[in-house]
């Protein structure tokens, strides 16, 4: 009995601790991991929508960049962290590629978050660094055949966008070049600016303003229509690498067990940075859009992790690119 009325104090306390915080949240500081280095797309799009829901939410959304491991180590400090809503994970299609391509995690990728909602999907775009001399994809494509050892391409690690695109280019054109892996595709582009590593395949989040200010080559987009802020590149999927498509959906997570008004709290916050007409521009700017309201919530980042799961999950295991 003594038990028994213990356990429904504890549930008591515990629902009147979660009540209380739902009507004071936020009360402090939020911080949202991007689990790559600054400087680079996900940071990019992080920043923008953590200033726009800072304005709803009454309180500084903080960004700390937690990179390396391909974004498995931010995801993991996520998942670890306590579930007041105040820890927060923005993290793309790598969420889903990390789960069948690491044989081990830290976390259980659909179990270990809740899930706030979809952000936005960028077309990735392969580029070069300034002085590499094919100008075209064609040629692109002849020379990495021609100089397979010596090629190099950057990426974010195994997990990362650059890295599942890097490796759809080398299966495309059936040759394996040079990797070189970094924490973030920030800290890779500078080393692509500076001329240390030759391709790369990246969000225009990134690329866009390299591209044109023409501090970068670009070959094409992997969007199945062309990028209107990018307008002269070619669809990679119709210039010579047929169904070479991938579009780098980002998502918002909070760790599992944060009290649903929280989350509710925080996909409504999301959900009005997205249509801040500010957030729109700049997103476009970049060469991508908002998602739209109706996809950014909890319910739709689940079923769409899912998907990319059980989408993504047969083609990794048919190439036996694992990482340990
Ligand atoms: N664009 C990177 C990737 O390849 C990550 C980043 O630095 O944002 O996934």
């Amino acid at each position: 009995m003594k038990k028994l009325v213990a356990v429904l104090a504890a549930g008591l306390s515990f629902a009147a601790v979660a009540s209380v915080q739902a009507q004071t949240f936020p009360d402090r500081n939020i911080t949202v991991v991007v689990p790559f280095a600054a400087g680079g797309p996900t940071d990019t799009v992080t920043r923008l929508v953590a200033e726009a829901m800072s304005k709803d939410l009454g309180q500084q959304v903080i960004v700390e960049n937690v990179g390396g491991a391909g974004g498995t180590l931010g995801a993991g400090r996520v998942a670890d962290a306590d579930p007041d809503g105040y820890t927060l994970l923005l993290h793309h299609i790598g969420m889903a590629t990390s789960a069948t391509l690491y044989r081990k995690l830290s976390y259980d990728t659909l179990n270990a978050f809740d899930y706030i909602g979809l952000v936005t999907e960028v077309p990735m775009t392969l580029v070069a660094r300034k002085d590499l001399e094919p100008t075209d994809l064609k040629s692109l494509v002849e020379y990495a055949k021609t100089n397979k050892d010596t090629v190099t391409v950057a990426n974010a690690g195994i997990g990362a966008a650059s890295h599942l695109c890097g490796m759809m280019f080398m299966s495309a054109i059936d040759t394996s070049l040079v990797t070189v892996p970094y924490k973030g595709t920030g800290p890779a582009m500078t080393d692509l600016l500076g001329g240390q590593v030759d391709i790369m395949c990246d969000q225009t989040t990134n690329t866009t303003s390299q591209i044109k200010s023409g501090k970068i080559k670009a070959y094409g987009v992997t969007s199945k229509t062309p990028v209107p802020s990018l307008p002269n590149l070619p669809v990679l999927a119709n210039a010579g690498l047929p169904n070479f498509e991938v579009g780098v959906w980002h998502g918002l997570y909070a760790p599992k067990g944060t009290p649903k008004a929280t989350v509710d709290t925080l996909s409504n916050a999301l959900r009005a940075a997205l249509r801040d007409p500010n957030v729109a521009k700049r997103f476009n700017d970049l060469g991508t859009e908002p998602s739209p309201t109706s996809q950014a919530t909890p319910e739709a980042l689940r079923t769409h992790l899912k998907q990319q799961i059980d989408l993504w999950g047969p083609i990794i295991k048919k190439a036996g690119a694992f990482a340990d």
